[in-house]
């Protein structure tokens, strides 16, 4: 089970096929990204990007 450490939060997990969607939230200001991602639940998933409202580096953590 994928689960949200930083910087976003899980929609939605097919196990079945092992894929997540999730939504960027930048720790910072709270902004919510409108665009949702899909990724592949492994063991562990680690990026970064700039918010758009604040310039935060927001790091992404998800453990699989
Ligand atoms: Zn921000």
């Amino acid at each position: 089970m994928a689960i949200a450490i930083k910087g976003c939060i899980i929609l939605e997990e097919d196990e079945k096929w092992g894929r997540m969607t999730y939504e960027r939230v930048c720790d910072n200001c709270g902004y919510h990204f409108d665009k949702v991602h899909t990724g592949i639940v492994k063991s562990s998933l680690n990026m970064s990007y700039k918010c758009p409202k604040c310039g935060h580096n927001q790091r992404i953590e998800i453990i699989g």
